[in-house]
């Protein structure tokens, strides 16, 4: 099969290093999601992967063969722009088979094609109209067309969902996570979005600063943060110093009480939002930090809390995780 591996993958651009010695596997037939704040090195990864951007140093492997230095057509990839790239002048149907063109596949033969891809994004009514006559939406299942048609074993995908409204965002979301089951390739998906990861992927590669914080599926990823900064990249979490170390505590498994009891750290309430099914808690604790409690309604209400509140919180010993320095 066609594992795709980074092996000490770096990238320099001059002075800037925007991908430090990074490894990884992406096992095949996978949805992944490269994570991280603006600036941290996912689109740079993504870039060389698909051989747009040169590997100053490492290699880089598709399914055992050395693809470091190999033109992007060769690759056995595809990439989906986030701004689409679609040729304005072109037609819908010749937009997707404008790379079959250029490899001399005869029109009859190329548009049967690019018409099957056009059903496959749900896009065949509107093979013969021209990009401008399309939606936001629209433009990008026929982006999306067009990078298939090559019959890549990976697509790459970087923040393909950033410019779609809302609504559109978690449609398109489902859509494409439908698509990569269906067609069992790898999807690598760029994105700095957490909720988005979350969503989609098999596995979360969370970068910061040039490197891989932390990779996994996005349950574990999830509950077992390893990093400060995982912790609170990824959403949902407090980190709390303790005397022993630093630990991650979910949101959602923090209780606050009004009577002090054993083990608890005190806090003062800064703030009270109600979200309807949840209400977050905003807290002080005594050690500074910043925490928010979030407490399913019926809890809240049987007792309430009050901004200027002293109060007590609590969680079970397997609900905290140790962080790495
Ligand atoms: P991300 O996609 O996570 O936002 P990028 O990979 O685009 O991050 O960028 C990583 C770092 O490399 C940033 O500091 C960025 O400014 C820098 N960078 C990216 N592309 C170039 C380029 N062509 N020339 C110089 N610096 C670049
Ligand atoms: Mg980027």
């Amino acid at each position: 099969m066609s594992e795709l591996e980074l092996v000490s993958v770096t990238k320099t651009y001059g002075d800037i290093i925007a991908v430090n010695n990074i490894d990884h596997k992406f096992v095949s037939g996978t949805y992944s999601c490269l994570l991280g704040p603006s600036g941290c090195g996912k689109s740079s990864t993504l870039r060389m992967i698909a051989g747009h951007e040169i590997v100053t140093e490492g290699e880089i492997t598709l399914g055992g063969t050395n693809i470091t230095s190999l033109p992007p057509a060769s690759r056995g990839t595809a990439m989906m722009f986030q701004n689409y790239a679609l040729f304005p002048h072109l037609s819908v149907v010749d937009n997707v088979a404008f790379s079959q063109k250029m490899q001399g596949i005869g029109k009859d033969a190329r548009r049967s094609r690019a018409m099957e891809l056009l059903e496959l994004v749900h896009m065949e009514e509107y093979a013969d109209r021209i990009p401008d006559q399309l939606s936001g939406g629209q433009q990008q299942r026929v982006a999306l067309a067009r990078s298939l048609i090559t019959e890549p074993s990976i697509l790459l995908l970087d923040e393909p969902l950033s410019a779609l409204d809302p609504f559109l965002r978690i449609k398109m979301r489902l859509e494409l996570k439908k698509l990569q089951r269906q067609l069992g390739i790898s999807f690598i998906h760029v994105t700095h979005s957490q909720d988005e990861a979350l969503a989609l992927a098999d596995d979360i590669i969370v970068m910061n600063n040039a490197v891989i914080e932390q990779s996994g599926p996005p349950k574990e990823v999830f509950n077992e943060p390893r990093s400060e900064f995982v912790a609170k990249f990824i959403g949902g979490h407090n980190v709390v110093h303790t005397d022993q170390g630093k630990i991650a505590v979910r949101t959602d498994r923090i209780d606050v009480k009004k009577r002090k009891t054993k083990k608890t750290v005190s806090a003062t309430v800064r703030d009270v939002e109600f979200l309807g099914s949840t209400i977050n808690i905003a807290l002080s604790s005594d050690e500074k930090d910043e925490l928010v409690a979030a407490i399913p309604d019926s809890v809240f209400f049987n007792q309430p809390v009050e901004i200027g509140d002293t109060v007590f919180l609590d969680w079970k010993t397997e609900d905290a995780h140790l962080l790495a320095e």
